[in-house]
C-alpha cells in the first residue's frame, strides 16, 4: 500500500528532477561560457539566417530609437536655438515682407554679379547658394484717368521654402497656404514663416524696419488706387505719382472751395463724434464727360495725402451686397470714388443703351450702402455722373451727398489757365493766349468744348504756340453732341 502510495510520489519527484535537469541543461547550453559546440546560442549564432535576421532587427530598432532621438534632439535644438516669426496674409506687413525679400535677393545678385566668366565650380556653388528659387508673378491692371488701362508686373517669392542670407544670418522662409479655406475677399489663407537662429533674433526687427521703410518710400508722394477684386479692395497697379492739385483746372475758385470743404470736414472729427453723427461726407460731381471729374478726385487725393478706392456703379457683377461690403471695408485713408452713380437709378433698357451691361446695383442698394457707412475714421465719398437728371432727390441728403458741384465745359477762364499751364515758357507775355482766346470765342467754342478736348489739342501741339492757335477751330468737331 505504502509502496503503492510511495511509487507515484517517487515517480513525480523523479519526473520533476528530470524536468529541472532538462531546463538546467538548456540554460547551461544557452549560456555555456566559451560556447561549446553543443550550445544553442552558439548554434544560433552560427546560423547565418538567424544572425542576418537578428542583425536586421537590431539595426531597425537602433535606427528607430536613433531617429526618435534625433527628432527629439532636433526638436530641442529648434526649441532652444531657433526662433520663428509668422506673418499672416491679412497683416499689412505681409506684402512688405514679400517685396522686401525680392528686393533683397535682387540686391544680393547685383552685388555678386560676375564681372568675368564663371567656372563650372563657381556656377555650381552659385546654384546652391541661398536665394529665391521660385518666384511668382503679380499682375495688376489700373484704369487711367483717360479711361485706358495700364498693366504692371512685379515678382514676389512663390509658395514653398526659400533661404535668405541677411546680415550674416541665414533665414529660412516658408510661404504656404493654410488649409483650403478662403477669406471673405476670396483670397486663400496664407502665412509666411521666417526662421533663424535664436542668436540672430534681433535681425527680424531690422528686416521689418527695412521692409516698412521700403513700402513707405514706394508710396511716398504717390497715390494708391484700389479697385474691387474678389469681393474686396486690391491695389491696382503700382502707386502712381501724385497728380498736382492745380493740374486740373476747374472754374475759377471751385477747386479751392471743394478742398476747403473737405479740410473743414477732416478737422471736425470730434464735433461729429460728440454729436453721434456719422463721420462721413459725400460729394457729387456732375457734368459732361471729359470735364475733369475723375481727375479732380485724383488731384484732391494727392494734395490730402489720401489714396483712392475707385468703383464704377456700372461695373459688371457689382451687386447691392457687394457694394455694401466694399463700402464697409474701405482701405484706411482713402477717398471713395463711385463713378457712374446714375447706373443705380437707370432702368435696364437705359443701362443697355449706355453700354452699362451687367450692372445691377439698385437705387435702394446704393442708399443703404451709403447710409451703412459709419466709422470713427473719416469717410469721404465722391460720386460722379454724366446724367444728373437721372438721379433721385433722395440721394441729395446730408450724409449721402452734402455738396453738389457742376463741372462744365471749358469757360474762357479755364481756357486761359490751361493755356498758361502748357505755354507759360513759350508765351511769357500772353500774346499767343489772347489770339487763341479770340479765335476760340469767334468760333463759338467757349463753354462748348470739354477741358479734355482742350488738353488734347495742347498736348498735340506741345511747345508749339502757333500750331495750337492754327488748330483751334478744329475743336468745334469735339463739341458735345457732334
Ligand atoms: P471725366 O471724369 O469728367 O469724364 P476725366 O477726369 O476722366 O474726365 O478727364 C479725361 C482727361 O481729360 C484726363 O486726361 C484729364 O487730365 C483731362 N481733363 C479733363 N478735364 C480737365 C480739367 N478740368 N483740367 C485738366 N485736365 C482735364
Amino acid at each position: 500500500m505504502d509502496n503503492n502510495v510511495a511509487t507515484p510520489a517517487v515517480t513525480e519527484a523523479a519526473a520533476q528532477s528530470s524536468t529541472v535537469a532538462t531546463k538546467q541543461d538548456v540554460l547551461r547550453q544557452l549560456v555555456a561560457p566559451g560556447g561549446g559546440d553543443g550550445s544553442i546560442f552558439t548554434q544560433l549564432l552560427n546560423n547565418p539566417f538567424f544572425t542576418a535576421g537578428f542583425g536586421l532587427a537590431g539595426l531597425g530598432a537602433a535606427l528607430r530609437y536613433g531617429s526618435l532621438g534625433l527628432r527629439r534632439a532636433a526638436g530641442l535644438v529648434r526649441h532652444r536655438m531657433l526662433v520663428d516669426l509668422e506673418i499672416t496674409r491679412h497683416d499689412e506687413s505681409y506684402n512688405w515682407v514679400l517685396n522686401w525679400m525680392t528686393a533683397h535677393y535682387r540686391s544680393q545678385l547685383t552685388a555678386a554679379a560676375p564681372q568675368r566668366r564663371t567656372g563650372a565650380l563657381e556656377s555650381l556653388i552659385r546654384r546652391f547658394t541661398p536665394g529665391l528659387h521660385h518666384l511668382q508673378i503679380k499682375t495688376s491692371t489700373v484704369k487711367t484717368a483717360s479711361g485706358g488701362e495700364q498693366t504692371a508686373y512685379s515678382l514676389v517669392p512663390g509658395h514653398g521654402k526659400h533661404i535668405l542670407r541677411y546680415k550674416n544670418a541665414f533665414i529660412a522662409v516658408n510661404r504656404e497656404r493654410v488649409g483650403k479655406s478662403f477669406d471673405s475677399a476670396g483670397k486663400p489663407f496664407e502665412i509666411v514663416k521666417l526662421t533663424t537662429l535664436y542668436h540672430y533674433r534681433h535681425i527680424f526687427e531690422d528686416l521689418f524696419r527695412e521692409a516698412h521703410e521700403m513700402a513707405r518710400q514706394d508710396t511716398e508722394g504717390k497715390t494708391v488706387v484700389y479697385t474691387s477684386r474678389n469681393m474686396g479692395w486690391d491695389p491696382s497697379g503700382q502707386p502712381k505719382r501724385r497728380r498736382p492739385f492745380d493740374s486740373v483746372v476747374l472754374e475759377e475758385g471751385l477747386s479751392d472751395r471743394i478742398l476747403g470743404d473737405v479740410r473743414e470736414f477732416m478737422d471736425a472729427r470730434t464735433w461729429y463724434l460728440d454729436r453721434g453723427i456719422p463721420y462721413r461726407r459725400g460729394y457729387l460731381l456732375y457734368g459732361p464727360p471729359g470735364t475733369g471729374k475723375t481727375s479732380f478726385v485724383q488731384a484732391l487725393a494727392g494734395v490730402l495725402d489720401f489714396n483712392i478706392a475707385m468703383l464704377s456703379l456700372s461695373q459688371r457683377g457689382l451687386t447691392d451686397d457687394l457694394l455694401n461690403q466694399l463700402l464697409l471695408n474701405v482701405p484706411a485713408r482713402s477717398i471713395v470714388l463711385l463713378e457712374d452713380a446714375d447706373a443705380a437709378f437707370s432702368n435696364r433698357r437705359q443701362l443697355e443703351e449706355d453700354g452699362y451691361s451687367g450692372a445691377n446695383v439698385t437705387y435702394s442698394g446704393l442708399l443703404n450702402a451709403l447710409d451703412g457707412v459709419a466709422s470713427a475714421e473719416e469717410r469721404i465719398i465722391f460720386m460722379t455722373t454724366n446724367h444728373i437728371d437721372r438721379l433721385d432727390d433722395a440721394l441729395i441728403r446730408p450724409g449721402r451727398v452734402d455738396m453738389t458741384v457742376q463741372l462744365g465745359n471749358a469757360t474762357e477762364w479755364q481756357m486761359a489757365s490751361l493755356w498758361d499751364r502748357f505755354y507759360a515758357d513759350q508765351d511769357a507775355n500772353g500774346a499767343g493766349r489772347r489770339r487763341f482766346l479770340e479765335r476760340a470765342t469767334n468760333a463759338g467754342l467757349v463753354g462748348n468744348v470739354s477741358t479734355a478736348a482742350l488738353q488734347g489739342l495742347f498736348l498735340y501741339n506741345k511747345g508749339d504756340v502757333e500750331g495750337a492757335i492754327e488748330m483751334v477751330e478744329q475743336l468745334s468737331q469735339t463739341r458735345a453732341g457732334q
